[in-house]
């Protein structure tokens, strides 16, 4: 069997184009969402337009239980998981006086939570083979912190921590751990914003456009690829130049 890939909240926006390049790439892709109609037609989709390698699976990223059934239940049925991109992600914007204790517990459970939950048990299959790559999607406000969001820039800048501990724990197994960090991808959530705020937004990125998920995608598959395997604790910012660190 070629090699697998494992992608949470891999269905739409960024996570969907990573599916579907590591689809272009041959790779048996099982993504991850938590509506499991939403699953089963983008699978229809996926293997109606060819790509008979489409896979899903419904996990709650941010449950722990969920996270070790669901790759025991993929490793029964595909024997390893090669690349895992933790890209699974959400917002609960709000400034930290107003922000409530549901919004916060929230988005540092699926954002960040969900980097042990679903690392723990594929990691084990990682070492028992001595091969893997794990990529991490963060932000560029985990970067820079954003005002309105003191839960996601914590979940965020949580996410290059993990990411650089445990590239130094793995390295020697043959396993790189990286993080990507967009800045601001045109996505759905993009295009809901007003015109004017986008055009605010956009006059603060040096290359004058947003970026666009597939661009995103390129450099995951590249992280996944052998070519990357001297590319490890490293976070890549993917952001036009709006940040510079
Ligand atoms: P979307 O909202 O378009 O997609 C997020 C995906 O994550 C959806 O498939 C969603 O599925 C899934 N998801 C959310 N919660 C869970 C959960 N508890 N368990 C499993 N899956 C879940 O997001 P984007 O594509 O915009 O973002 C993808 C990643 O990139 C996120 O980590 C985000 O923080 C990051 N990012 C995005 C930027 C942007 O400009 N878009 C900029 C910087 C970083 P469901 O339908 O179940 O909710």
């Amino acid at each position: 069997m070629g090699k697998v890939a494992l992608v949470t909240g891999g269905i739409r926006g960024i996570g969907g184009k990573i599916s579907l390049r590591f689809l272009l790439e041959h790779y048996q892709v099982i993504a991850v969402d938590t509506d499991a109609d939403r699953l089963k037609e983008w699978v229809e989709i996926q293997r109606a337009a060819g790509f008979a390698k489409a896979d899903a699976i419904r996990c709650d990223v941010s449950d722990y239980a969920q996270c070790q059934d669901t790759v025991s239940t993929l490793l029964k049925q595909y024997g390893h998981i090669d690349v895992l991109v933790n890209n699974a992600g959400i917002t609960r914007d709000a400034t930290f006086k107003k922000m409530d204790k549901s919004q916060w517990d929230a988005v540092i459970q699926v954002n960040l939570n969900s980097m042990f939950n679903m690392t723990k048990p594929v990691l084990d299959n990682m070492l028992a083979n001595q091969r893997g790559r794990i990529i991490n999607i963060s932000s560029i406000n985990g970067q820079k912190g954003q005002f309105g969001q003191t839960n996601y820039s914590a979940a965020k800048a949580g996410v290059h921590g993990f990411t650089k501990a445990l590239a130094q724990e793995v390295a020697r197994k043959n396993i790189t751990v990286n993080t990507i960090s967009p800045g601001y991808i045109n996505t759905e959530m993009m295009q809901a914003i007003p015109t004017d705020v986008l055009e605010a937004i956009v006059a603060q990125i040096p290359v004058g456009r947003l970026g666009e998920a597939d661009e995103i995608a390129e450099l995951a598959m590249y992280l996944a690829s052998d070519k990357a395997g001297f590319i490890t604790g490293s976070n890549i910012a993917i952001n036009g130049g709006q940040h510079m660190y």
